[in-house]
């Protein structure tokens, strides 16, 4: 049997996934793990690495991840690599040889576990749903092995049989999030340091809570602090986290424990030192408004290199704020705005203008929310609605911005008081609803 290699197809919008992924397999197969890993920064890379290891007597796993909007990218990208099946035409990959069932794509991330039959249709042979680094792990110890998929390790795992058949695996068991590294220790694949994964808030176009489950899973103090100091002791100066909601750190529920962050944050400046960056609350993270405190802010102030706040606002209807399972009015956004503003953090504010079923009455009470922040010293940043797979939102239908809404998104933008990409998210937008695989309808009986 031919030994195995595995493609890590690095993106420039899906890095920390496949960091993690890499991570697991330091930690769990060891650096004589009889596999060889290649990183590739991006297509043409991922072609290159694959062509050379199989002209080099390796089997290839191609290991993918990707978010929704990327679908039609992704899929010219993974029908490059017929082209390994027909290497006549390929001068520069000559020797190359791809005999069936030699490469294999394995694909993973939101949009993969929301949509797992569509994106197997895409092309893939084999799919990770939900919590990546176990099935990963396994499948890549498998494969190894020459075991069967589909046989014991195949938790978490989706595939398709020569037929074509789509078979699944059992769902994965959850682990504590310090089971495994929140990057790749050994390659120095590093990203902001994920404290905090799954959401118990039910935001209806938010993935989160729907992949990752409606529960926070905490990374331990100690684990985080050792994280910090290797990020350092790398040569970076700067350290983020990720998280779905900063405050809630250490928190079960909806409430804040401040010395459970409190505690994260003196641990991580202790770990890194007074010459580290450390940046609590800010991208790529955010804060929900109704956590922001005096205490907090000053906590943050403490410890952390802030200059600023991001705070989840999303609209400034009350009633698109109740539609949409947010959790808190518009009184919240407005009073944590100016706390920061009190307390010297530049507030930035997220938006999500066009959320499906808003009236104009929603919409101006927004634009009017927008307003007001903007005079208070806050910045909007700006997002544009998608019906994201996966959420409770995602057969919304399609429906341009207002003109009046543009109009004010590009009066803000001009002046400087909004950023964020709403223009390109309002095209993707389009394109995901083009994209959809079509459900059946439901049956309304009686
Ligand atoms: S938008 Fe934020 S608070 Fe709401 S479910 Fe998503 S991650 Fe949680």
């Amino acid at each position: 049997m031919r030994p195995l290699a595995v493609v890590l197809h690095y993106r420039r919008t899906a890095s920390y996934g496949l960091n993690v992924l890499l991570g697991a397999l330091e930690q769990e197969l060891g650096d004589e793990c009889g596999v060889e890993v290649l990183t590739a920064s991006g297509i043409d890379e991922a072609l290159a690495g694959t062509a050379d290891a199989l002209r080099r007597g390796f089997r290839v796993l191609v290991a993918w991840s990707f978010y929704s909007p990327e679908v039609s990218t992704i899929a010219a990208e993974l029908a490059r690599f017929d082209d390994l099946d027909d290497l006549d035409d390929l001068d520069d990959l000559a020797g190359a040889v791809a005999p069936a069932g030699e490469v294999r794509h394995v694909v993973g991330g939101v949009h993969a576990t929301a949509e797992p039959v569509a994106t197997l249709a895409m092309g893939f042979d084999l799919l990770v749903a939900g919590e990546g680094e176990e099935p990963f792990v396994e499948l890549v110890r498998a494969l190894r092995d020459g075991q069967p998929i589909g046989a014991d390790g195949s938790a978490g795992l989706w595939w398709r049989d020569e037929h074509g058949a789509v078979h699944r695996g059992p769902p994965a068991p959850r682990h504590p999030l310090g089971r495994y590294p929140a990057f790749a220790l050994r390659r120095g694949r590093y990203n902001p340091i994920e404290i905090t994964r799954g959401c118990v808030y039910g935001c209806t176009f938010c993935q989160t809570p729907y992949v990752f489950k409606a529960r926070f899973r905490h990374r331990p103090v100690p684990d985080v602090a050792q994280h910090a100091a290797r990020l350092v002791a790398s040569g970076r100066r700067d350290v983020r986290f990720l998280t779905p909601t900063a405050l809630s750190y250490g928190s079960p529920d909806e409430s804040v424990d401040l010395a459970a962050v409190e505690a994260l944050l003196s641990s991580v400046r202790a770990a890194t030192g007074a010459t580290a960056r450390i940046f609590f609350g800010t991208f790529p993270s955010e804060v929900r408004p109704e956590h922001v405190s005096v205490e907090a802010l000053r906590l943050i102030r403490r410890w952390c290199d802030n200059d600023n706040l991001v705070i989840g606002g999303q609209s400034g209807s009350e009633r698109m704020l109740a539609l949409t399972n947010r959790g808190h009015g518009v009184s919240e956004v407005e009073r944590a705005v100016r706390l920061c503003v009190q307390e010297g953090l530049q507030p930035n504010v997220d938006f999500l203008f066009n959320l499906p079923g808003e009236t104009a009455a929603d919409a101006a009470a927004t634009v009017e929310l927008a307003r007001r922040l903007v005079a208070l010293g806050a910045r909007v940043h700006s997002h544009t609605f998608m019906a994201l797979p996966g959420t409770p939102l995602r057969d919304a239908p399609f429906r341009p911005l207002e003109p009046s809404m543009r109009e004010e998104l590009e009066r803000l933008s001009s002046q400087g008081a909004a950023y964020g990409s709403w223009r390109r998210q309002e095209q993707v937008a389009a394109e995901l609803v083009s994209i959809r695989p079509r459900r059946p309808r439901r049956r309304h009986d009686g």
